[in-house]
């Protein structure tokens, strides 16, 4: 059974259903808004579960020559240790650069025959007596038997209310310095939970030897919004202050724009799917980046649909629903529960994180289970599906 399907978007989820679903034999049309397709922002972590997604797609091995493995999350808190997590021994985390991410993907949906119809935005879609339109400002296209909204958190089609999240951060890339730090470890420094840093090495872009690091600073939405009037130096200083490990990465930011600000929302749409109509990737769930799920969980949910959509259209949807339900009501809850004690105003929160949980964590079987939560399998991803993704 194919289908001629129309995707939203060449972001993480987009590129990754447009790849799998013509892996399948379906007709896919993958729009984008932009001229060129191009990844926003710095440093990601692809998890176990991510990674699975992209040995699917024959990315893996790519994906593992150009990002950093990760095996473990270490935070500090003053001299208290406020997060230790390792990941299991043989399966890190594997740390990338957004745009090498992005390569990856891109690669992958352009060996499966797809080729992105770029310059166009999404405004709506239309329903016909044989199949859905698409709307775009260039036209209208179609008919499909789906549309997939891949379009991301800022997606004008989905009916997603997400909740504003009180802090976001700013990220830069830079090239790994001399330093003391090792390359294979997230680390983070916080004050209570007003603020925080991060450095993570994130390997290395497509065509450049060069290893990098993503570094983070965490700042409530008022600073954000006076961001653009912001002194760079007098920044520098500030967060070199707070933790001198990372001067030597903030001695290569010489001009603001290095730094890209990120906020944050919190929200998931109950029903994912209308009729011809879904939803994936941050068009229907949006999360904080403190568990690193949301590429995963676009990945997923591209996986998930293309195994879905091997059944009858008016069965793939519901089963898609039902594989992915409790899987990422579990992550959205947790991450709701999370984020507070690394990005809130709250003096408990961070207090109760430092004095009682980290210690608690350390004593069996947390470790393992701390493990499973940050590598995406604390439950089965899709539900279903026992044995990875084989070929139609
Ligand atoms: C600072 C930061 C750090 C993060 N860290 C992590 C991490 O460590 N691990 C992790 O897993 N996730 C992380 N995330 C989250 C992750 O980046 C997103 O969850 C993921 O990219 C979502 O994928 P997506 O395919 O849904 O959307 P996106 O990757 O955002 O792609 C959406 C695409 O749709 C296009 N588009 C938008 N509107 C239209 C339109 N109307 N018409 C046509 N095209 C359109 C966009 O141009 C874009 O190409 C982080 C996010 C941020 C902001």
């Amino acid at each position: 059974m194919t289908y001629r399907i129309a995707i939203i978007g060449a972001g993480m989820g987009g590129l990754a259903a447009a790849a799998l679903l013509a892996q399948d034999g379906h007709a896919v049309t993958l729009f984008e808004r932009f001229p060129t397709a191009k990844p926003l922002g710095s440093g990601l972590v692809v998890q176990p579960v991510g990674l699975a997604v992209l040995d699917a797609l024959g990315a893996g091995e790519e994906a593992r020559s150009l990002g950093a493995p990760l095996t473990r999350m270490l935070g500090h808190s003053g001299p208290r240790i406020a997060l230790d997590v390792a990941y299991r021994t043989g399966q890190p985390g594997l740390a990338m650069h957004r745009a090498a991410l992005f390569h990856c993907l891109w690669q992958a949906a352009t060996r499966a025959g797809i080729s992105p119809t770029t310059g166009h935005t999404a405004t709506g879609t239309r329903e016909g007596p044989v199949g859905i339109h698409l709307t775009t400002d260039q036209g209208e296209h179609g008919p499909f038997d789906l549309i997939i909204d891949a379009s991301g958190a800022a997606s004008t089609l989905s009916p997603l209310k997400s909740r504003p999240l009180p802090f976001g951060a700013v990220w830069a890339h830079v090239p790994w310095p001399v330093t003391d730090l090792p390359g294979t470890e997230l680390r983070q420094r916080y004050h209570r939970a007003s603020r925080m840093a991060g450095i993570l090495p994130i390997g290395r872009l497509p065509g450049d030897p060069t290893p990098r690091a993503a570094v983070f600073w965490s700042l409530p939405t008022a600073e954000l919004d006076a961001w653009p009037t912001k002194d760079l130096d007098g920044w520098k200083a500030e967060v070199t202050d707070f933790w001198p490990a990372m001067s030597p990465f903030l001695a290569q930011i010489t001009d603001k724009a290095q730094l890209t600000p990120a906020r944050y929302s919190h929200g998931t749409l109950a029903k994912p799917y209308n009729q011809r109509l879904i939803h994936i990737g941050d068009a229907a769930h949006r999360a904080s980046p403190q568990l690193g799920q949301g590429a995963n969980m676009a990945l997923l949910d591209a996986l998930a649909l293309a195994l879905a959509l091997r059944l009858p259209l008016e069965d793939a949807l519901p089963r898609y629903r039902q594989s992915r339900r409790w899987h990422l009501g579990l992550y959205q809850t947790l991450s709701a529960a999370f984020t507070p004690q690394y990005q809130s105003h709250s003096r408990a929160l961070p207090a109760l994180r430092d004095r009682l949980l980290s210690p608690i964590s350390r004593f069996w079987p947390l470790p393992r289970i701390l493990s499973a939560l940050v590598s995406g399998d604390l439950i089965p991803p899709i539900a279903g599906q026992p044995t990875g993704h084989q070929p139609k």
